[in-house]
């Protein structure tokens, strides 16, 4: 449950040591399976008959709004929306509600074992990504989606390597493995697409990469140089991710840049040539991916919002929220024309126990911020002074009219309320209603399986 930023994070990194013998094994058992997926696919097997017949080209986008409860999509709603025009994640048609609880003897979920419910249909232990409660490997629905001969793709606002993405492309028990967690995206699950930032946990220590102003390198060889070799293409800056064609590429460029944005002094993302903002990266992984007649599946994090909520930071929430809304839009309109895909936006818990009350609730005498979030040193404005309303916490005015409203926390970590999921696509209605998280897992396969 303990979230760990990439400032506080030191260098707690494990490298896992992988048997030569089952890369080897979990490579060939993928392009086999891919093969069989070809030769089924083509010809109409037995295999094929036992299920349910679904197009050849299937698709599936999970986008996580992580920490995004139903708190933080209202917020974002009336400060960026207002009362009258509805947010781009509101609009889609069918909606339902996830529970979110992990296994025990934690109830309150991290991100690592939110996403591998989704990801695999099993419910874990905190900190794990990809395995189970005794930390045995679960096959993942991207491995799956890869041994069909779909394209994998993985698009993160953080790094690359952080929780949620581990969950669908990584078997680790600890989600702070970062770079085991990089070592098995290259040897055993070989997502096609990886755009996000986290250049450190990718080159060795020593060995800075080309992003400026990002912490020390923390690994142990340098996996960049392994990845090329592998076939990836490589971009680092807005040019040369410009210049990505695929079909396989890795993109290390500004890790966090919202984040980064508030807290580096006279930096502006918008001149910065190493940041691309998450809606570019998302449609350029949709451009390559869907090239592919066999489909794609494809996991997004937006992380910023959770970091919003751990930081009881509202700006940087609605900054997050409006990259996320844009996403969407991307989205939206690419399965306009690509029904074949489905949709879903989601989060994999609430963070902050956020809630939206009257300015008029807020002011001094009350506490709006109880407990105070223990990023209180880097984020001086969302610490309560002398019974006063933190900067952070409001108030904010509603778009396009003259009312405000602050926001209360009640705690630092994530809570355990359950959050909305929202679809479009194939199967999108069998998200309506109230399902665990682990159902995600089932429609999603079914979307691209047929069971
Ligand atoms: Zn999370």
């Amino acid at each position: 449950m303990q979230h760990v930023s990439r400032r506080q994070l030191g260098a707690t990194v494990g490298v896992l040591a992988l048997a030569v013998g089952s890369i080897i094994a979990t490579n060939s058992a993928a392009a086999q399976g891919a093969d069989q997926a070809a030769t089924t696919a083509d010809r109409g097997s037995t295999l094929q008959a036992a299920r349910p017949a679904v197009p050849r080209n299937r698709s599936v986008v999970i986008l996580n709004g992580d920490g995004m409860g139903p708190a933080q999509r209202t917020f974002i709603q009336y400060a960026l929306y207002g009362t009258v025009k509805t947010q781009p994640m509101d609009s889609l048609p069918h909606n339902g509600q996830l529970r979110t609880h992990s296994a025990d003897p934690a109830f309150v979920t991290d991100s690592g074992a939110g996403a591998t419910a989704w990801a695999t249909g099993h419910k874990t232990l905190n900190d794990r990504v990809g395995v189970d409660t005794k930390g045995k490997a679960l096959r993942s629905i991207l491995e799956e989606a890869r041994a069909a001969g779909k394209t994998t793709a993985l698009v993160e606002d953080h790094d690359v390597t952080n929780a949620t993405m581990a969950a669908f492309a990584a078997h680790q028990k600890n989600r702070d493995h970062k770079v085991a967690i990089a070592r098995d995206y290259l040897y055993r699950t070989h997502p096609d697409l990886m755009f996000g930032g986290g250049q450190k946990i990718w080159y060795p220590k020593g060995t800075q990469g080309p992003v400026p102003g990002e912490d020390p390198s923390e690994g142990k060889t340098n996996l960049v140089k392994v990845a090329k070799k592998q076939g990836y293409q490589y971009a680092y800056n807005r040019k040369t991710f410009a210049k990505l064609t695929g079909p396989k590429a890795l993109a290390l460029v500004r890790d966090d840049g919202i984040e980064y944005s508030e807290e580096v002094k006279g930096y502006q993302k918008s001149k910065d040539p190493y940041y691309v903002a998450e809606h570019l990266l998302v449609k350029k992984a949709l451009q390559i991916a869907s090239q592919n007649p066999r489909g794609f599946f494809m996991a997004i994090d937006v992380d910023e919002i959770d970091d919003g909520g751990h930081d009881h930071d509202g700006p940087l929430m609605l900054k997050a929220g409006r990259e996320l809304n844009r996403i969407v839009t991307v989205l939206r309109k690419f399965q306009a024309s690509h029904p074949e895909t489905l949709i879903i936006v989601t989060a994999d818990h609430e963070t902050g126990g956020m809630t939206i009350e009257d300015k008029a609730d807020g002011g001094a005498g009350v506490a709006p911020d109880d407990p105070e979030p223990y990023y209180d040193e880097d984020h001086p404005r969302n610490v309560q002074i002398d019974g006063k309303l933190p900067v952070d916490s409001g108030p904010f005015k509603v778009k396009n009219m003259n009312r405000k409203f602050t926001l209360d926390w009640t705690t630092a970590e994530h809570s355990g309320v359950a959050v909305p999921v929202s679809a479009i696509g194939p199967n999108a209605a069998s998200l309506e209603g109230i399902h665990d998280n682990t159902y995600v897992y089932k429609v999603m396969r079914r979307t691209l399986f047929g069971s």
